[in-house]
């Protein structure tokens, strides 16, 4: 299975014999129809979501810095520094992402109730 849903048909040939398919899937013209053409989108990886509030009563018991595996597992070889993760009691954990598909780490933000904001990680963890 190629894991893309191109189908191509051949298009024509160029005066300087270059050979044209079209995908007849997104109507895009393409060189090589052992390829995506232009107009295939990859489907975007999308963790699971869940319906259940599996967070509600946890009990945060640590705050860290993400661990350089935890960061290679993302593959975000970029940081900004405070990449944070909050364990929970039952073994879990959070942290924050800038998209649903991790396309790169997030900042979780503390609002306390003398109507401060924090960062998390903006102090020493
Ligand atoms: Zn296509």
């Amino acid at each position: 299975m190629s894991g893309w849903d191109c189908e191509y048909g051949f298009d024509g040939t160029d005066t300087d014999g270059t050979k044209w398919y079209r995908c007849i899937v997104h109507e895009e013209l393409a060189p090589s129809p052992d390829a995506p053409c232009a107009g295939h989108q990859e489907e975007p990886y999308m963790p699971p979501s869940t319906t259940e509030e599996p967070l509600v009563g946890r009990t945060i018991t640590n705050i860290r810095k993400m661990t350089q595996k935890e960061l290679d597992a993302e593959g975000w070889n970029f940081t900004q520094g405070f990449e944070v993760v909050l364990e929970l009691d039952d073994g879990g954990s959070i942290y924050a992402m800038q998209d649903p598909e991790g396309n790169g780490p997030g900042v979780m933000i503390h609002n306390d109730t003398d109507g401060r904001s924090y960062y998390l990680g903006a102090y020493e963890l």
